[in-house]
């Protein structure tokens, strides 16, 4: 009796020290993984993977407001708190971003006579020089029915990449807005963003500022946030499934 359970003693003491070795293993592994990241001032001592970079494009800016919607606000506004938020997410997740604007200016000198021209010239520029892996451009749409709602997503017609990423943008648009949202991914040879942009490009227009209600949810936090999300979500999906 007294020998059982001296056995069964000995016995948990070594399944103790098994655990402690293993546990104290693991534990020189986790801190031998992060110390090749970082020392101890935060310097990188190994470059981790490239990130990825996404351009954010909010559509408009400064003396252009977009499409001015049934109850007056503005969707150069609207475009904006919806890229901060994107922003956010994706930088939660490890992209690195670039706005083209974050601010309500418009990418075009006071001395330029063509200020539109200038601005979309600018606007090229900089997401070119930025080569990113896409660029989102977000805007809000608006048309002379106000029963006419809902996002869609434009692509140019010759970019397979483009295609790809505004399909599963759409697909996500498409169950956010619920069953009566049955768009399709649209492509498109004329909008001077996709026509000069290097990089996988979409336009998002995110809803209609002329439907009442739409309108309403644009311009609320809540609805934002549920617009930023599905763009991240979906921007996620692209990367991670080249
Ligand atoms: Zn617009």
């Amino acid at each position: 009796m007294k020998t059982n359970s001296f056995r069964a003693e000995f016995f948990m003491a070594v399944l103790m020290l098994v655990l402690v070795f293993q546990l104290s293993r693991q534990a020189a592994a986790i801190v031998s993984a992060s110390a090749t990241v970082l020392s101890p001032s935060g310097q990188t001592l190994s470059e981790p993977a490239q990130k990825p970079v996404v351009v954010l494009d909010s559509g408009h800016g400064g003396f252009d407001p977009g499409k001015i919607a049934i109850d007056g606000s503005l969707e150069k506004d609207i475009n904006l708190q919806i890229a901060r938020r994107v922003k956010q997410y994706l930088e939660a997740s490890g992209v690195e971003t670039v706005m083209t604007r974050d601010s309500d200016t418009g990418l075009y000198g006071e001395a330029d006579s063509n200020k539109k021209s200038a601005d979309m010239r600018n606007r090229c520029q900089l997401i070119n020089d930025a080569s990113p892996d896409l660029v989102v451009s977000i805007h809000q749409n608006s048309y002379h029915e106000e029963y006419v709602k809902g996002a869609q997503v434009f692509y140019y017609s010759s970019s397979e990449n483009g295609k790809r990423l505004a399909e599963i943008l759409q697909k996500r648009f498409d169950y956010v807005s619920g069953s009566d949202n049955t768009r399709s991914a649209k492509a498109n040879d004329s909008y001077y963003l996709l026509l000069h942009v290097k990089s996988p490009i979409v336009i998002v227009e995110c809803g209609f500022l002329s439907n009442r209600s739409e309108a309403a949810l644009l311009n609320t936090e809540e609805y934002q946030d549920r617009v930023a999300w599905t763009i991240h979500m979906g921007i996620m999906e692209y990367l991670n499934t080249r």
